[in-house]
């Protein structure tokens, strides 16, 4: 009766509140590793979804502080991490494009969140594995209405090419990306591997792992430097109805985004760090685009954007976790990282939108407004 109508429209306003404001910004503060354990931190504090950072005279000495969604200090668990996430997870298997990335120099914890430490236990397991786990939970748990297909895609974006890390032949043929929005397909060409399993995944990330190394050298160590993108496609078929639901995730590795000195490195490196910048000052640029609501999208400045252009327009709901070095020498970084995700987290874009006609927000609305009446009769 009336309790149901009161607890129905509740959950329904939730559903369209959640459906709004679909860029989180999380940030993640890596704890002091080996000797450093009494080191003075640079943060001098963190509540809630705010962070505050001693600067040093250089930097104009003070206190700056930055809000956030969420704010993940030094003792924060992978665990504990992840609870935060787990929404994005479950969307993705109702029809929706998710976007998880990781942003922060080189060192300050961006693979440890997306994939683990190198002696990953079930303990340690970063986002990836977490969230392939939840998905093959959360499609078994729906098996009697719907069938779900899990499929994955990794690649790599180096120097603005595309390559293949999932490829079982070694190749490295450079690849493009074609936006194809509807479904997430957009580098076809990348090995597509079906996956039912957590022992699946492993494997997969191994091979993935494998490849990546083969394109560095001893003296380059080539991951910092590049983006990885593991792409996960999720199909449901309703069993009854045959109407089908796709789904997207991409959890992106992006590379260091600390700034060279243009002034002690040529060549190669050089390169790199032009090739880097540009990417994710593009990132920066779609970003206030979208929130400036502008008509035009710079998607296509880099491969990058072009890559995550469904997951960055006001169809899909994007994460990012912003990485911070705790150390003193890194506080430079630490605040051209912080004042980059501040400007992420003021984008509020429109709703979400499933991959599927039917249950949009205007439903929803409309639903809610019947449920309205419904309970105004009650009275
Ligand atoms: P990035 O990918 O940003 O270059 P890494 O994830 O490789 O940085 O982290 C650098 C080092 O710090 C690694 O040895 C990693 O295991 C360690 N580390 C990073 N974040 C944490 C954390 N939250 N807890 C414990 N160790 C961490
Ligand atoms: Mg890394």
């Amino acid at each position: 009766g009336y309790h149901r109508v009161l607890e129905e429209n509740r959950k329904l306003y939730n559903q369209v509140q959640d459906l709004k404001g679909n860029i989180r910004v999380y940030c993640r503060v890596r704890p002091f590793i080996g000797r450093q354990s009494n080191f003075t931190s640079t943060v001098d504090s963190i509540e809630e979804g705010t962070i505050s950072i001693n600067t040093p005279s250089k930097y104009g000495k003070g206190r700056r502080s930055f809000n956030f969604n969420k704010v993940f200090g030094p003792s924060a668990t992978q665990g504990e991490v992840f609870e935060d996430t787990r929404p994005l997870i479950r969307s993705v298997l109702d029809g929706y494009n998710v976007c998880i990335f990781a942003y922060g120099q080189t060192g300050s914890g961006k693979t440890h969140t997306m994939t683990g430490p190198k002696d990953l236990t079930e303990d340690n397991q970063g986002v990836n594995y977490r969230a392939l786990n939840d998905l093959f939970f959360l499609a078994e748990q729906r098996k009697g209405t719907l069938q779900y297909d899990v499929s994955v895609q990794m690649i790599e974006i180096y120097n603005e090419q595309v390559r293949d890390l999932l490829s079982t032949d070694g190749s490295t043929k450079r690849l493009e990306i074609r936006n194809n929005s509807q479904n997430g397909f957009n580098v076809p060409e990348a090995s597509l591997m079906r996956v039912s399993s957590t022992y699946d995944v492993i494997d997969l990330m191994a091979l993935g792992h494998k490849n990546r190394v083969v394109g560095a050298t001893a003296l380059n160590d080539r991951s910092s430097r590049s983006h990885s993108c593991l792409t996960v496609h999720v199909q449901g078929r309703d069993l009854t109805s045959g109407a089908v639901l796709r789904g997207c995730m991409h959890l992106v590795d992006l590379a260091g985004s600390e700034r060279v000195d243009k002034s002690e490195v040529t060549g190669d490196r050089l390169k790199e760090a032009q090739h880097i910048n540009r990417s994710l000052s593009a990132l920066g640029d779609v970003i206030s685009s979208l929130a400036q609501k502008n008509a035009h999208v710079p998607y296509r400045n880099s491969k990058l954007t072009q890559l995550l252009q469904d997951s960055l327009g006001g169809q899909a709901k994007t994460l990012m976790f912003v990485h911070i070095s705790p150390e003193l020498d890194a506080v430079g970084e630490t605040l051209s990282t912080l004042k980059f995700a501040e400007r992420v987290a003021s984008v509020e874009l429109g709703a979400a939108r499933v991959n599927k006609d039917s249950s949009d927000v205007k439903d929803l609305k409309e639903q809610i407004a019947n449920l309205k009446a419904a309970l105004a009769r009650k009275e």
